[in-house]
């Protein structure tokens, strides 16, 4: 996500945008339009016959009127894709049953009564991994948001929470291990060699947390004793042959079990926690209670296989989907609207998580640059919303940035208001209060409030409001007094014209610019368009630092001299604030230059050179270790500094940054080339110290690839031949996909066939060329796409080659070629997989923020996605709005 100056778009005008769509369009559901359930369900019974192509699903519902519902005597079951066999009321067949549309419609004359269905399903035949679906030969479910109602009729609706019981039967050789939520109550054999197994979870759930599993599995066994004292078992269950691979992720689980006692307060409570790891997903991981499904990706490490990051990934998602058992499960959602209910607190919970495990200073760095990566663009663009939205067509199209990874900001400023105590107090709160309850974004927040005893009146506008707030800050300096001036401003956005300001906590210190030092860090509350704060008794003009651990997520305008810049790039004591002077030092100088500014050799090269010497007190500084060196030295992208202009010229971008990353390579060359001779004499380890040697490693080898590339070629491969790890060995390998060298196609085959038949390995070998610098990535992706390892089916799969392309520069190719494939790529993957699909119109949606040739190809592709006939609902909603 990134930011800055947003252009001045007209608003999109809802009634004109409405005008706009074809009659088909899908409707929009409207948060106010909120309802009660007219009828609730209390248990759910689910019997399945589990076939890979048929899967016969009788439903049992137990349905009660609610008293606080509507009265009607229609129960209106929800349904996709699926229709009734036989619909039998109070145990007697029923045949005043109607469909409405997908959904099942039966009059019920009473206040309780017992509807029982029978649906049948064909999990080979569903592409689009929502519902029950066939994977690598076993069967699982996907169904978060309204993936329930493609198994069965229900109202699906997150207020609706039963106690489910769920009995399955199958072939013993094909399903050998039967999962569900709960525990295991029975299992026995079967005629014709099959067997069944009966479930039951005990805590009231709603329809998206329900999940069954059905294949040959083995499992990676452990336990785990809660703070009370009661055992948990534990099972992470693979594929035969990836056991070895599950120790990392089970590591995992049990010290998010120990820190959500400890940091929370929070203690499991089943006897059996559950983690099963497929091959096909659509997402990273799914919460299902006390059933948790991960893509492969989330699970499955070792040294030889996973890099660093994809170590930290997988600590990072177990302990979100762990977290979730109370943020989600046992307090969940209202309606779809308050999914940053549970998303943002929990992102917020695995990040503070992540943050007690390794490096709190260098954890702090990704997620800023996540959030500025992919939430800051979201947040300017057309598909722009609240953390709480407002309306939606498909809710699949809102599991974003925003949601998710704003979402936690916006919780994270609560906490640093007031203090770590008292918001504990206030989530203490929250529990005590919610449990069991579906509850909403407004309950979480009036928990905050009366537990850490705040006044968050004007801060819920964070929840309401869309678009990253911009501050203004500048210092003046008379008489040894310094005052700094705050304003803010929050940008216009689709349907949202006119914003009010928010409430901006900014941690801020002023640096003695003799002594290197400052006089404590102060808390400044932003809460009007504009205010002034002063601090007495400087000999000289201070340094201002301030937005420190970025405490707030916004676009900030310091308007700082290089020299201060550099500065606090040497001396800030928050590793943050440091990481964002180098940052910014990088930002002013390439938008001073590709922003059309008219700047003179002697001012470039002056900036230039600041830059260099900061690298240069980087690489070289002794107090620094290395995984901070290593985020230190991390150039802004490019999406980042395209954010900052309200039209860019991504061509220009990178050719201004590359130009850059080649001089800096080439200036430092001799410290470049020594700091990889340091790091590589550290061995293989997962200490901070040697994760810091394989990261400097690699940063070594990205500015010596732009600078000086036989060097950098020579490196590379020496990397390559001697990795006895993952992570050098892609490092490595980035490095030569980038480069016209000969030995990039040898070792870009080796490392093929070195990993044949490994997915997740493969996936890394296809998205290596397709993010590569290379000039001909175009040519290379399109021949990928034809690779007998490329399938549309597989998501994993699509995203590895499409997602990495839309990244760099080749996206953006001349011509439009970038964005006609991304485009084939959104018509052809639509029917298969919509969600998937749905998921590449963001970067295209871009194009006002483009230059104008590139805009109007942009623009075209989108046109022409939109004029497919039968388009799903996710891809027309997000097409549709992109246009609007
Ligand atoms: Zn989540």
């Amino acid at each position: 996500m990134d930011i800055a100056s947003r252009p001045s778009e007209p608003s999109t005008n809802p009634e004109t945008a409405d005008a706009a769509v074809p009659p088909h369009a899908p409707a929009t559901i409207r948060r106010e339009d909120y309802q009660q359930p007219a009828w609730l369900v209390p248990e759910v019974a689910l019997d399945f016959a589990l076939g890979l192509e048929a899967t016969r699903v009788e439903a049992r519902l137990s349905v009660a009127r609610n008293p606080a519902g509507n009265g009607s005597p229609t129960l209106r079951l929800a349904g996709d894709g699926i229709t009734a066999e036989s619909v039998a009321v109070d145990g007697a067949p029923h045949g005043a049953w109607k469909m409405d549309g997908p959904d099942l419609l039966v009059d019920l004359p009473g206040e309780v009564h017992e509807v029982t269905i029978v649906t049948w399903t064909n999990p080979a035949a569903n592409s689009q991994l929502m519902g029950l679906y066939a994977s690598n030969g076993m069967l699982c479910t996907q169904c978060e948001a309204e993936g329930f109602r493609r198994i069965t009729f229900h109202p699906d609706r997150p207020d609706v929470l039963s106690i489910y019981r769920v009995r399955m039967s199958g072939t013993k050789a094909q399903f050998p291990v039967l999962l569900s939520n709960g525990n295991c109550t029975a299992r026995g054999e079967g005629a014709d060699g099959t067997h069944w197994a009966e479930w039951y979870d005990p805590w009231p759930k709603p329809s998206y947390l329900f999940a069954l599993v059905a294949g040959d599995l083995v499992a990676n066994h452990d336990t785990f004793t809660t703070i009370s004292g009661r055992t948990v078992d534990l099972n992470i269950w693979v594929r035969d042959g990836d056991q070895d691979r599950t120790h990392h992720a089970m590591q995992a689980l049990k010290d998010s079990m120990k820190w959500d006692e400890e940091a929370f307060g929070r203690e499991y409570d089943l006897d059996l926690f559950n983690i099963v790891a497929v091959s096909d997903f659509n997402m990273g991981a799914m919460e299902n209670k006390g059933l948790n499904v991960f893509n492969t990706r989330y699970i499955l490490a070792d040294p030889d296989t996973a890099t660093d990051m994809d170590y930290d990934g997988i600590e990072g998602v177990v302990a979100h989907e762990y977290f979730h058992n109370w943020s989600g499960n046992r307090v969940t959602c209202r309606d779809w609207f308050q999914l940053s209910l549970k998303e943002g607190f929990t992102v917020l919970r695995d990040q503070l998580f992540s943050q007690d495990m390794g490096s709190e200073a260098v954890k702090r760095i990704e997620d800023v640059r996540i959030l500025r990566a992919a939430q800051f663009p979201e947040d300017s663009g057309p598909l722009a919303h609240p953390i709480r939205p407002d309306s939606y067509q498909e809710i699949s199209n809102f599991y974003t940035a925003t949601v998710y990874n704003k979402g936690a900001e916006v919780i994270r400023m609560m906490r640093t208001m007031v203090g770590p105590e008292r918001f504990r107090k206030g989530t203490d709160l929250y529990f005590d209060r919610h449990d069991g309850e579906a509850a909403t974004c407004e309950d979480f927040v009036k928990a905050i409030e009366d537990g850490a005893g705040a006044d968050l009146g004007q801060f819920r506008r964070w929840y309401a409001q869309a678009g990253t707030p911009r501050v203004e800050a500048r210092m003046d300096f008379a008489e040894g007094v310094a005052t700094v001036t705050l304003t803010q401003t929050v940008p216009p956005t689709p349907g949202q014209p006119g914003k009010q300001p928010v409430v901006i906590p900014l941690r801020l210190a002023l640096f003695d610019r003799a002594s290197g030092a400052n006089r404590g860090e102060e808390l400044v509350v932003l809460r009007e368009p504009s205010m002034q704060v002063s601090f007495a008794g400087f000999a000289e003009r201070p340094v201002l630092s301030i937005n420190r651990g970025f405490s707030a997520p916004i676009a900030l305008d310091a308007g700082q001299a290089t020299a201060d810049l550099v500065f606090l790039a040497a001396h800030d004591d928050d590793p943050f604030a440091r990481y964002e002077a180098m940052q910014q030092l990088v930002v002013q100088h390439l938008i001073g230059l590709v922003g059309g500014a008219m700047l003179c050799q002697a001012e470039r090269d002056a900036g230039r050179e600041a830059i260099g010497r900061a690298l240069e007190a980087v690489i070289g500084d002794p107090a620094l270790d290395d995984l901070m060196r290593g985020e230190l030295m991390i150039l802004p992208g490019e999406t980042y500094l395209a954010e900052q202009l309200a039209v860019a010229d991504p061509g220009v971008i990178h050719e201004e940054r590359e130009g850059l990353k080649a001089w800096l390579g080439a200036q430092l060359r001799d410290q470049l080339i020594a700091l990889h001779e340091r790091a590589s004499a550290v061995p293989y380890g997962l200490s901070a110290e040697a994760r810091g040697a394989r990261k400097i490693k690699t940063q070594a080898l990205v500015y010596l690839a732009a600078g000086a590339p036989e060097v950098a070629a020579d490196l590379a491969v020496q990397q390559y031949d001697a990795a006895d790890n993952m992570t050098d060995r892609q490092g490595a390998l980035m490095v030569l996909a980038g480069l016209d060298t000969p030995l990039r196609e040898v070792k870009l085959a080796a490392f093929h066939q070195r990993y044949a038949g490994n997915a997740l390995v493969i996936d890394k070998w296809f998205s290596l060329q397709a993010g590569s610098l290379h000039p001909r990535v175009v040519d290379h992706v399109k021949a990928l796409s034809g690779h007998p390892d490329f399938t549309l089916t597989n998501p994993n799969r699509v995203r590895s080659l499409y997602m990495a392309f839309t990244a760099p520069h080749a996206f953006h190719a001349q011509g439009g070629e970038g964005y006609r494939m991304i485009a084939d790529l959104i018509v052809a993957l639509d029917p298969i997989n919509p969600q998937t699909a749905a998921r590449f119109v963001a970067p295209l949606g871009r194009w006002r923020r483009v230059e104008p040739m590139r805009s109007a190809l942009m623009r075209a592709e989108l046109e022409r996605i939109a004029a497919t006939p039968g388009l799903s609902k996710d891809t027309f909603e997000q097409v549709s709005k992109s246009l609007g």
